[in-house]
């Protein structure tokens, strides 16, 4: 079988989560919002149960975390909540980068339209963004600023510890995509300074369609997120519509796993990435790593093999490796990758290249059998 080498786009559920959750579809049936009888009590323990267990995580408090779908809905509900407050207070200046994922980009794209002045920021070669580079944008009018912390197509790490603790000195409101470092980089996302935190949980062994916006008070007060949605009252009104009380149990046990296995997740994923890399310099093939792997996860590996079309090497090695290049979210029409392109990679080497992303889950033998294959259909294309 071919080994499932893309887990920065989806990783497979954990089959601890799936348990608890099918404990929950078939044992509580109530709308976590109904206050009048036992069902909807016992629905609304599960989720604040849940709750408690992703603040655990990002050490943050309980009353912090609001659930959503997913990343992209915490990145809209984030950056658009606040087109309101910006626009009546003259705060119109807001910033990202040209690394961000699409759900912050066409949402900066939004912004434009409503009448704010965008400033994106893009990275060195080796896929870092400087924070002076962030900084240095910051005016009087600035309302927001929003940096990723792991760059899902590189693994790279963004500065975003050193930009929020300048941001907040300037009290500008700070915003982290850590879609692709929740549950992975755990002691670093709890040291984080920042008002408003996104992730998905299907990134790191849970379910899929559920995710989490984190908002920090300062002061006993919210961000100035206004309300997105027309709706209930449910998650503070962020975020209306019922619960989906099972996947919210999902993302609370993602979590709680997440804090007890990350440092055995990160031994195996650092074994696998070694094993790679060693494979590769044993091949005699011509290749280069893209991003400084000093700021790199230990589960991402971004590669251009010299002479080789990406486009190719996948579907001839499918079979042995399922790899991707880049976001699965911009995969359906071709185009080159426009995070190798901001960091300047000629174009033979953004064509040449390939993601491989690995977690819990993956196999380290199976990986490295089928890899030597790979590297052997990789030669066949010479
Ligand atoms: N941000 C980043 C950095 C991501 O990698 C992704 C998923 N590829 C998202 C946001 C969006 O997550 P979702 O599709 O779960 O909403």
């Amino acid at each position: 079988m071919s080994s499932y080498l893309d887990y920065n786009a989806t990783t497979p559920i954990d089959s601890r989560v799936l348990m608890f959750m099918t404990e929950v579809y078939n044992n509580v049936i109530g709308n976590a919002d109904s206050r009048t009888h036992d069902f909807g009590q016992n629905a609304r323990q599960v989720v604040e149960n849940a709750r408690q267990e992703v603040a655990s995580l990002l050490n943050v408090n309980k009353d912090e975390v609001f659930f959503t779908s997913g990343a992209t809905e915490s990145n809209n509900i984030a950056i658009q909540g606040l087109a309101e407050y910006g626009l009546k207070n003259n705060k119109t200046h807001i910033i990202t980068t040209a690394i961000e994922h699409k759900s912050i980009l066409n949402t900066f794209e939004i912004m434009k339209q409503k009448g704010f002045v965008v400033d994106i920021v893009y990275p060195e070669s080796n896929g870092r963004i400087l924070s002076e580079h962030v900084l240095n944008k910051v005016t009087n009018n600035t309302l927001l600023v929003s940096v990723m912390h792991v760059n899902n197509e590189t693994g790279i790490i963004q500065p975003v510890d050193e930009i929020g603790k300048e941001l907040k000195k300037k009290k500008i409101l700070f915003h982290v995509d850590a879609t692709q470092s929740c549950g992975k980089l755990v002691e670093e996302v709890r040291s984080l300074e920042y008002d408003m935190l996104s992730f998905s949980a299907h990134k790191f062994n849970g379910p899929q369609g559920v995710g989490a916006l984190v908002l920090h008070k300062a002061n006993y007060k919210y961000p100035p997120i206004q309300n997105v949605y027309g709706g209930g009252q449910q998650e503070n009104s962020f975020r209306p519509g019922t619960l989906p009380v099972a996947l919210i149990a999902g993302i609370g046990k993602t979590c709680l796993i997440a804090q007890n296995n990350y440092k055995s997740d990160h031994q195996l994923c650092a074994k696998i990435k070694n094993n790679i890399i060693e494979q590769l310099n044993n091949s005699g093939l011509k290749y280069e790593v893209n991003g400084d792997q000093r700021f790199c996860v230990d589960s991402t590996l971004n590669l251009s093999f010299n002479g080789i079309n990406a486009e190719a090497l996948m579907l001839a090695g499918k079979e042995y490796c399922s790899i991707s290049n880049g976001s699965a979210c911009t995969s359906k029409s071709y185009a080159r990758s426009y995070v190798l392109e901001a960091m300047k990679l000629e174009n033979d080497k953004i064509d040449s290249s390939v993601r491989l992303s690995w977690g819990r889950g993956s196999d380290c033998d199976e990986i490295s059998v089928n890899f030597s294959k790979l590297i052997q259909k990789a030669k066949s294309l010479l």
